[in-house]
């Protein structure tokens, strides 16, 4: 009886201590993580692009080694977020935003001038994408050539072979900037080649056009449905400081801009957290493959929705023509009739 109880307390004991094992590792990974500051005002465009003055790119300082950029909306009204990792042996940039013409978006020049320097040259520069979308890959010819500097691809069989996925979407892959890894997660749903990184410096989930405030645009559900529990499972282990993505379309009560709009009044902070990230799988559910609005999130198919507008206007065309014809062959008879 005594030998029982004895083993009994030692089995507690054992469970005990790998609970406090666990607990202290997950504590050390927690610990790990880098604070930011999100305390920014991003510029909110103008109702008079005319006059605007703000300058083509913002930049806020998130911690002394992550730079978050943000797009003029009178320049580009996709009012892009670009963001800059940087580590001990290698900086990231990912994206590149929309605007290719450098001397109205200086976006190469004004990475490269927040790039340490090593030696007699900046720290060298990996280029990458949330997608293949143009608004966050115009950027590029900016970067062709410089030294240093590698540019990613963006279709999807570049980034499965870039970044070693073999069973894509399946598996992640990480990119090691020196004492800073980033994984890189498949996310297709928005786009075919649609990637989420996560950065265990500073516990920023950076999701690209897969969730932001805003439209959630989805051009396959299913993949996208499997993309949220991909990522919400990823991040159920780890601490995520703020969900990034990299467009604001709503105001600060969650109502739409405008499509196209160059003026964001009263904007709606960039980031979101976890807690809204595991809403996704229901929103999306909810999904009617067209246009649906579930809690603070609007989903859309866009090319459905360009394509029924495109019917409608034709509809519309075809009634005009037809109409005008009817009128004109009237005006016509009516003077054979007086005759
Ligand atoms: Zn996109």
């Amino acid at each position: 009886m005594k030998v029982c109880r004895l083993r009994l307390l030692s089995r507690v004991a054992s469970v005990a201590l790998a609970l406090f094992v666990a607990g202290a590792a997950m504590n050390t990974r927690a610990q790990q993580i880098v604070p930011g500051s999100m305390d920014v005002h991003w510029n909110p465009g103008a109702p008079d692009c005319q006059t605007d003055t703000q300058p083509p790119l913002q930049v806020h300082q998130y911690e002394p080694q992550t730079f978050i950029l943000r797009q003029n909306l009178c320049l580009s009204a996709e009012g892009n977020f670009l963001f800059l990792l940087i580590g001990d042996q290698k900086a990231l940039l990912i994206d590149t935003g929309a605007i290719a013409d450098a001397a109205k978006m200086p976006v190469a020049k004004t990475v490269l001038g927040l790039l340490p320097q090593r030696g007699d040259a900046k720290l060298p520069l990996l280029v990458v994408h949330t997608h293949g979308h143009t608004d966050h890959r115009d950027g590029d010819p900016q970067f062709a050539g410089l030294a240093n500097v590698q540019v990613a691809p963006f279709d999807l069989d570049g980034v499965k072979n870039f970044f070693g996925f073999a069973a894509w979407p399946e598996g992640q892959a990480q990119i090691d900037l020196g004492g800073r890894v980033v994984d890189v997660l498949p996310s297709p749903g928005h786009h075919r080649a649609h990637v989420v990184f996560y950065d265990q410096r500073t516990g920023l989930l950076l999701t690209g056009d897969f969730f932001l405030p805003g439209r959630l645009l989805v051009e396959d559900k299913a993949a996208d449905l499997v993309s949220a529990a991909r990522v919400i499972d990823f991040v159920k282990t780890r601490p995520v400081t703020w969900v990034l993505g990299t467009h604001v379309e709503v105001n600060r009560n969650w109502q739409l801009y405008d499509l196209g709009a160059s003026y964001h009044p009263d904007e709606h902070v960039l980031q979101l957290t976890k807690d809204d990230l595991l809403t996704l799988p229901a929103t999306l559910a909810a999904f009617n493959g067209f246009y649906t609005t579930a809690g603070h999130l609007t989903v859309m198919d866009q090319n459905r929705v360009l394509g029924a507008l495109a019917i409608a206007a034709l509809v519309i065309l075809i009634l005009l023509i037809w109409g005008l014809w009817r009128l004109w062959r009237r005006m016509r008879r009516k003077p054979a009739v007086s005759a």
